[in-house]
């Protein structure tokens, strides 16, 4: 869905097990139940379904002699037949396998059979942070006050009158002005807090601070791609477009894939260096305290437009120190962008409440913090 992935429903885990002859349509052989690792003699049951990528599906799989759990990401062959293909995942699976760190999501094992390829990965079962936005449709509770204030004076004048409203529903509760209702607005609120989103930024910027030191560029840092386990430890992953720029192959141009935060230098091919992370940063940043992204338009055109203007607006109701750091991230001029020891000593992070921990609760209703 254009900026942050939006597809990835739950479901089922595939289609029937044989091709449809007649129909053309290659039909998806089903992921067995129980997957085996014959080098390793490991096993795993195939649990419920974590999401769907552009290869791949993702489920949560037992290993059957441990029972830890662990996310599994499975690629049918079929999908990754021409050698491009195939080489992007080998190239994803080589880097990842070097990682190790709290704030990356850990590689553990990868392996195939006739049909698939296995990637076995740390269990996020909380999935990511793009998810949670999503989900978080509540009202903090002096705004339930302020609107329920409201409410009762006009139920009272109504009750006065002897009349009895019986639809006293959301969708009745009309404001003035902006001739919205209730229902509306929870239906669009899809923004985390400040103090949220300092919890969350301080621990991908220790993970993202781990990949630059080894050269490592991720090229796609997004919402989407940032996990959360059962505690609510973030986790960055997807290395689909990560690459390594020390060793010198094509930090320029062309890269496979399309980054959701596309930075201004990216469009004009000037080469996809730590800055482009450090915009992508600022982009997610900005989606987390709005909910939309920063350069959203109906169409890609519209948007790169904006991106090379750097033309997008900036939220009134945020403190100082947010506006402060998304204008120095979202700054054209990869130079002078905010460099990852600039965000990690900014103000937003080092002068302001940063939470040492969040509720699981989180994932869906507005913490409260002292
Ligand atoms: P692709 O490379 O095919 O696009 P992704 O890496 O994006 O696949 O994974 C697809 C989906 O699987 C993700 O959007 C997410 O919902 C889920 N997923 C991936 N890795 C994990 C993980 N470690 N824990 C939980 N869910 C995951």
């Amino acid at each position: 869905d254009g900026t942050e992935p939006g597809k990835n429903k739950d479901g089922s885990g595939g289609g029937n097990n044989n091709n449809n002859p007649g129909s053309g349509k290659k039909v998806q052989p089903e992921v067995p139940a129980t997957i085996a690792d014959t080098e390793s003699g490991r096993t795993y049951n195939r649990l419920r379904i974590l999401g769907k990528g552009g290869f791949a599906k993702c489920f949560e799989l037992r290993d059957t002699s441990t029972n830890v759990l662990f996310a599994g990401k499975v690629i049918p062959k079929t999908r990754v037949a021409k050698p491009a293909q195939r080489e992007k995942i080998d190239r994803e699976v080589a880097l990842h396998r070097t990682l190790l760190h709290r704030h990356v999501v850990a590689f553990h094992h990868s392996f195939e059979d006739e049909q698939n390829i296995y990637i076995i990965l740390e269990n996020c079962n909380r999935k990511c942070l793009a998810n949670i936005i999503r989900h978080r449709k509540t009202l903090t509770e002096p705004e339930v006050r302020y609107y329920l204030r409201q409410v009762t004076e006009g139920v009272r004048y109504l009750h006065r009158l002897g009349i009895v409203h019986r639809v006293a529903t959301l969708t009745r509760w009309f404001i003035s002005h902006i001739s919205q209702c209730l229902a509306n607005i929870i239906r669009h609120r899809k923004t985390l807090t400040e103090p949220e989103v300092r919890y969350y930024l301080r621990q991908v910027t220790e993970g993202v601070r781990y990949l630059h030191r080894l050269g490592i560029v991720h090229r796609d840092l997004k919402l989407g791609n940032f996990f959360l386990t059962e505690n609510m430890d973030v986790k960055i992953g997807d290395f689909g477009l990560a690459t390594n720029v020390e060793e010198g192959v094509e930090l320029r141009r062309t890269i496979c894939g399309t980054p959701n935060y596309i930075a201004p230098e990216v469009l004009q091919k000037k080469g996809h260096g730590f800055a482009a992370d450090m915009w992508a940063l600022g982009c997610a940043i900005y989606t987390m305290l709005t909910g939309k992204p920063p350069f959203e338009t109906a169409t890609l055109k519209d948007t790169y437009a904006r991106i090379l203007e750097v033309q997008y607006v900036m939220p009134v109701r945020l403190v100082t120190s947010s506006k402060a750091l998304l204008r120095a991230l979202l700054c054209k001029d990869p130079l002078q962008r905010l460099t990852l020891d600039g965000v990690i000593e900014h103000g937003f992070l080092t002068k302001e409440f940063v939470p040492t921990r969040l509720p699981p609760t989180a994932c869906t209703v507005e913490p409260r913090f002292p």
